[in-house]
């Protein structure tokens, strides 16, 4: 298993879903961006373009 398969979860050895996921911080909810979703335990890995569009969705909120 390659360690950059970002579609495998890390912890169930499962293969992810690709949705978008709601992105909490502090409680607050600042929107959806594109993850994979573990459909076993749940746990969320933003890929790098919802990271991206977050990153610049938190620039503009300042
Ligand atoms: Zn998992």
């Amino acid at each position: 298993m390659s360690m950059n398969n970002i579609e495998v979860c890390p912890h169930c050895d499962k293969k992810m879903d690709l949705k978008n996921a709601p992105y909490k911080q502090n409680g607050e909810y600042l929107g959806d961006f594109e993850a994979y979703i573990c459909p076993s335990c749940g746990r969320v890995f933003y890929t790098n373009k919802g990271y991206a569009e977050m990153s610049s969705f938190l620039m503009k909120k300042k």
